[in-house]
């Protein structure tokens, strides 16, 4: 069940939740850093209603509500790991929610904090784990597979890189050195060789979009270490110098020589002999001679040699 009241009505809910008169497992779902009220001199940055005629901020109704909750699932960077409020300067001392609670929370049903990052999360994420973690609860499914940081393991074990629709062309060595270029973006400062997200293989609404897809780069919303960690923004990282200019050579000779076997498998065994394909679209295209078919018909002798092997 989620409250949809608002005012009044809401902040009752969440008092009789911390007073136990809630008659019902609950859920607390947090968003946004948890900020060091200490700091707000006299006033306050996260006023939350009032209990009893007293105000509340949002911090004091963490602490009362964690303990007594089926379990609390941080949603987005700055619940999971303190995101850019918690950047350098820090002038709110923000937190996480796992730094404020400590390592020794758990819910009461023993569960520890479950982080859902990124900077705006993906909505399918959060749903799936939410509902994950609920079938647990009701004794219906399993313990999910969370990793060390309480991340949804299913979601986050992967990196960016790994499935991004320009894999393909990092492999090969080839780089886009403006925006709008379709090649791979690690020149123009992406991180995602070194990022734990599933955007590029999930999207971001209802399986479309996602940021390699749009054509940006990955920054590292998803990790622990941003922004602070991924800065400056839009510069080649320093371990990319190193891997794209090793795909460079290596990768530039092995495109080189898919380009090679490419033009034999564009022609029939038919058009072998022949000077062009018999197609009005095709531009001209003198057939294969010397050395290339010398090595068209050694890739050919070796790939037949091995049927039936
Ligand atoms: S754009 Fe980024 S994630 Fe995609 S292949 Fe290049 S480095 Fe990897
Ligand atoms: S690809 Fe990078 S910038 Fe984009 S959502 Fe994932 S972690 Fe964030």
């Amino acid at each position: 069940l989620v409250s949809v009241e608002m005012g009044d009505e809401y902040i009752e809910t969440l008092a009789m939740a911390a007073r136990g008169d809630l008659d019902a497992p609950f859920v607390v779902v947090w968003e946004g850093s948890v900020f060091d009220e200490h700091l707000s001199g006299g006033g306050y940055f996260f006023k939350l209603g009032a209990d009893n005629e007293r105000t509340m901020t949002s911090v004091e109704w963490l602490e009362r509500l964690a303990p007594k909750a089926a379990a609390v699932i941080a949603i987005g960077s700055c619940a999971t790991w303190g995101g850019i409020p918690a950047a350098e300067g820090n002038r709110t001392g923000s937190v996480a929610v796992m730094d404020h609670l400590g390592k020794d929370y758990r819910s009461a049903f023993g569960v520890p904090v479950v982080n859902v990052p990124g900077c705006s999360p993906i909505g399918d994420n959060f749903m799936e784990t939410a509902a994950a973690v609920l079938l647990f609860l009701q004794g219906l499914g399993p313990l999910p597979d969370f990793d060390e940081l309480g991340r949804p393991g299913w979601l986050f074990n992967e990196t960016v890189h790994r499935h991004c629709p320009r894999a393909g062309y990092y492999e090969e060595g080839v780089f886009a050195e403006h925006y709008g270029e379709h090649e791979c973006l690690v020149e123009l400062g992406c991180w995602g060789p070194v990022v734990q997200c599933n955007i590029a293989e999930r999207g971001i609404v209802n399986g479309t979009g996602g940021c390699m897809q749009m054509g940006g780069i990955c920054i590292g919303c998803t990790m622990p270490g941003f922004p602070d960690k991924f800065s400056p923004l839009y510069v080649t990282p320093p371990g990319s110098l190193l891997s794209s200019n090793t795909s460079r050579v290596f990768g530039g000779f092995i495109r080189r020589i898919r380009r090679v076997t490419m033009v034999d498998k564009n022609r029939t065994a038919r058009w072998e002999n022949a000077e062009s394909p018999p197609s009005g679209w095709a531009r001209y295209r003198s057939k294969p001679g010397g050395g290339v078919k010398l090595i068209h018909r050694a890739y050919r002798a070796y790939q037949h040699s091995r049927i039936g092997s």
